[in-house]
């Protein structure tokens, strides 16, 4: 009944609001003229007026219709008006409907009663026409806000409930499509192995199993994200943070990217200094960020481009800032705000001629994050682009621990 009558109330309620109010409005009063007196002066403002005869009357008609108003008289038979405020004040869906008494006792302590049980108003018999239309009035435009108010935040709520599901069952989907897509392509990858041991191959078999080798470690790379992304979604990734030596690692990324760097024309250059503080941060994930922004730079960036890494320790701040910098395509203004977003791709035709999942970014920043650290970065189409991130230096302690080569947590 309360879901039907709230709907049916905030429609009502945005009716009233280009015309002039309109209600449901049941009557109580064990008086038959006065019954009669507030009906006729009711629906010459176009209310629709039930009626009811005494207090247990008026809960049963509650208890079957949705009404958006109460007038209630105080002295009845059966069941008093007072009776009646104290059960709609346990019924929830009852405790929300306005009530305006109207009774012919004037004793203020009786008014003050009826309130402090929840009547809206209290006016005294026989009410003047003009001051009772004015408190009906009143009540349904405080009425029809309310409901109106529920109604949406009813809908945000069944809006908010539907998009968590759909995000679960998104999360799950990607989680279970990259262990199942695991186990085939190992098979792939195991076969492709044993075909080019079978025998001689001829270059063009040669350059078909290339081919299949080279479309495989994409797979691998996007089943990985996929893992990463669900296990960032469900809260399941362990990182192990440690002193970590980033000049070390930085040289050996830049040394696995040689072949890229000189396939493509580019020159590399490192500016990190030997003496830089080691930082707090997981090696692997390490290795998956800065490979993620220095493939980028080499990826988004035509041949014979510059790419730079930077790392250099902010005494303030107690951190290392670490930039990656490339002479590339840059990105265009209207779509850094997305940068970071899940699946996000450009729609630059230069970039999407690049493989690419836009998976990349959104991993990168949690992880960095997840470390402790800052990521952001500045562009400009067309010219280049420039990625920062920063990560905390490594505790005192665990710095000289990792000087005597014990394992430690920082
Ligand atoms: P992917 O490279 O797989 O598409 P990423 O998440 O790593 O995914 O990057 C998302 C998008 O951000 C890219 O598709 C590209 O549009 C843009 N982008 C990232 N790095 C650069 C860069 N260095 N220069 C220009 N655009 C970039």
């Amino acid at each position: 009944m309360a879901g039907n009558g709230r709907l049916k109330s905030y429609l009502s309620g945005v009716f009233c609001t280009m015309q002039s109010l309109q209600g449901s409005i049941l009557v109580v009063d064990d008086n038959a003229v006065i019954r009669q007196i507030l009906k006729l002066a009711l629906e010459q403002n176009q209310h629709h007026v039930t009626l009811a005869n005494d207090g247990q009357e008026a809960i049963e008609l509650m208890g079957k219709h949705y009404f958006d108003l109460i007038l209630l008289d105080i002295m009845m038979p059966k069941m008093n008006g007072f009776q009646v405020l104290e059960h709609m004040a346990k019924v929830p869906e009852l405790a929300q409907i306005p009530v305006i008494v109207i009774s012919a006792d004037s004793q203020i302590d009786n008014a003050i009663r009826c309130i402090q049980l929840g009547a809206e108003d209290y006016l005294v018999k026989p009410p003047n026409q003009t001051l009772l239309r004015t408190r009906v009035n009143a009540s349904l435009r405080k009425k029809f806000l309310h409901d109106q108010e529920q109604a949406h935040q009813a809908e945000m709520e069944r809006m908010y409930e539907a998009v968590k599901a759909a995000n679960q069952a998104k999360t799950e989907f990607i989680a279970m499509a990259a262990h199942e897509l695991r186990n085939p392509l190992s098979q792939i990858a195991t076969t492709n192995a044993l075909l080019s041991r079978v025998g001689e191959l001829n270059p063009k078999q040669t350059q078909l199993l290339e081919k299949v080798n080279f479309s495989l470690e994409r797979m691998k790379a996007l089943i990985v994200d996929l893992d990463d992304i669900s296990r960032l979604e469900t809260g399941n990734i362990r990182l192990a943070l440690q002193p970590l030596n980033l000049q070390e690692l930085i040289h050996k990324i830049a040394e696995s990217l040689h072949h890229d760097v000189m396939a493509h024309n580019h020159s590399l250059i490192l500016n990190v200094p030997a003496d830089l503080p080691l930082v707090c941060a997981d090696r692997e994930r390490m290795i998956q960020v800065l490979t993620n922004l220095m493939g980028n730079a080499l990826k988004y960036t035509p041949d014979g481009g510059q790419i730079a890494v930077t790392a250099v320790y902010q005494r303030a701040q107690n951190d290392v800032h670490v930039t990656v910098r490339d002479t590339g395509l840059g990105i265009q203004a209207d779509e850094q705000k997305q940068i970071f977003s899940k699946f996000f791709r450009s729609g630059d035709t230069e970039v999407r001629a690049r493989p690419g999942t836009g998976l990349g970014l959104y991993i990168t920043k949690s992880l960095v994050e997840m470390q402790n650290g800052r990521i952001w970065f500045d562009s400009k189409y067309g010219r280049g682009t420039q990625f920062h991130f920063t990560l905390v230096v490594a505790n005192e302690t665990a710095r000289k621990d990792v000087a005597l080569d014990t394992a430690v947590a920082c």
